[in-house]
């Protein structure tokens, strides 16, 4: 039995309180030796205060006083800045980093963890949906491997696990749906911002909530996919699945398919991520089949969700064009967030972002260059 020591960036947030209770529930097997938040001081402090990270994140000297004075013990380090939460991942003591940084401020932070030679739980998408295939080269260039914590990748993780990649013919991820399922298009423009912050099956952070709202999470978890699998585009699969318990499937060449069930709680493949490759007994709840009365899968609606198609365009258009479509996604996101733009302008606006743009690929230099881009395209559409 062996126990992973892991820095958790973005302990804060909705992941990152999870994997805060996975660390507590099993304090055996996870210790949190490093954590980072951004915003909120004192539920940073209220984290540290029980689980003793030896190190900690925050972005300024400001955040620091604050923490410090919360704080009801001394840690060795508290790091600030974007160099703090680089130097915070690469923490000497170590093993596994979790990426739950919201958007793609998680990007550098895990390269520098790879770097320092650790093992990866990835929460935070966006990371390999701006630069997949940089990721996993620097995953394979030292060695490391990369556990998926998206409830959908890592349930395929677990399909896969010992197969043939010969074998497999498709990819399917299944998808709530969101809020707005089965309404009429035209409802769509009107849509609140409470409205799409409900979501029906999954309790998340703001982005991701209205991400599964528009299928630009499912989008984004297509091109996921395609990195973390290398898999082609083109084999990846999307059915709408509105209990969330069946979380993903691989088919087989054969015409089998495998799924992986479990209850909608991110603490399935938070604790799967942190304790792989053994199954750990007794923290959670197993399903209880006549309970689930039946399960039932959709086709997704392409048309009144223009998501899935943008994001596959910008997957098979390649080299920027996938950072370019999330960096327009993470700025219409906050815009209809603050109340500034209408729901379906957030296609409207990634569409428009996405078809200005060269697309042309390169280094971390150029992927950033078109992330800066986008950005500044997508707030003037928005004022438009
Ligand atoms: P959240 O908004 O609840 O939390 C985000 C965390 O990131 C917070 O700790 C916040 O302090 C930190 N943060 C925000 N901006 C930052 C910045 N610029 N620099 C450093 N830290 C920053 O988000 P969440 O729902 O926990 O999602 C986190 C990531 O995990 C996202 O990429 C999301 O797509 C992914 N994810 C979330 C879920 C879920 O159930 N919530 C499921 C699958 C994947
Ligand atoms: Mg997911």
């Amino acid at each position: 039995m062996s126990r992973r020591d892991i820095v958790l960036l973005g302990a804060t947030g909705s992941i990152g309180q999870s994997a805060c209770r996975v660390a507590r529930d099993l304090p055996d097997r996870v210790r949190v030796v490093g954590m980072s938040g951004f915003r909120n001081m004192p539920r940073l402090a209220e984290e540290a205060n029980c689980l003793r990270p030896e190190a900690l994140a925050v972005p300024d000297a400001e955040a620091a006083k604050e923490l410090r004075a919360l704080l009801d013990y001394a840690p060795t380090e508290i790091f600030t800045g974007a160099d703090g939460l680089e130097a915070l991942a690469a923490w000497s003591d170590a093993d596994t980093v979790l990426v739950a940084i919201v958007g793609t401020g998680g990007l550098r932070p895990t390269l520098a963890a790879l770097e320092a030679g650790k093992d990866i739980a990835l929460a935070s998408k966006e990371v390999l949906v701006m630069a997949g295939e940089m990721v996993m080269a620097a995953a394979r260039r030292y060695g490391r491997r990369i556990l998926p914590v998206d409830s959908e990748h890592n349930a395929i993780y677990q399909c896969l696990e010992g197969r043939d990649p010969h074998h497999v013919s498709r990819l399917i991820l299944t998808a709530s749906g969101g809020p707005f399922r089965a309404w009429p298009a035209e409802k769509l423009r009107a849509v609140t911002r409470q409205e799409a912050l409900r979501h029906p099956t999954w309790r998340m952070g703001e982005k991701i909530t209205i991400d599964s709202a528009t299928l630009f999470n499912k989008g984004l978890e297509m091109i996921e996919a395609r990195w973390l699998f290398d898999m082609d585009i083109g084999h990846i699969d999307v059915v709408i699945h509105p209990q969330s318990i069946v979380h993903s499937m691989v088919e087989f060449v054969d015409g089998s398919v495998l799924a992986q069930m479990s209850h909608s709680d991110m603490r399935f493949p938070i604790q799967y991520a942190l304790t792989w490759p053994d199954r750990i007994a007794g923290t959670l709840p197993p399903l209880e089949w006549p309970k689930l009365g039946k399960l039932d899968f959709e086709e997704p609606r392409y048309d009144v969700f223009p998501a899935l198609d943008l994001a596959r365009a910008a997957a098979e258009r390649g080299g920027s064009a996938p950072a370019v479509l999330n960096a327009a996604n993470e700025v219409a996101v906050a815009e209809f967030l603050a109340g500034r733009i209408a729901f379906p302008r957030i296609w409207e606006i990634v569409a428009d972002v996405l078809e200005r743009s060269s697309g042309a690929g390169g280094d971390l230099d150029a992927l950033l260059e078109a992330d800066r881009e986008a950005r500044e395209r997508a707030t003037s559409l928005a004022g438009c």
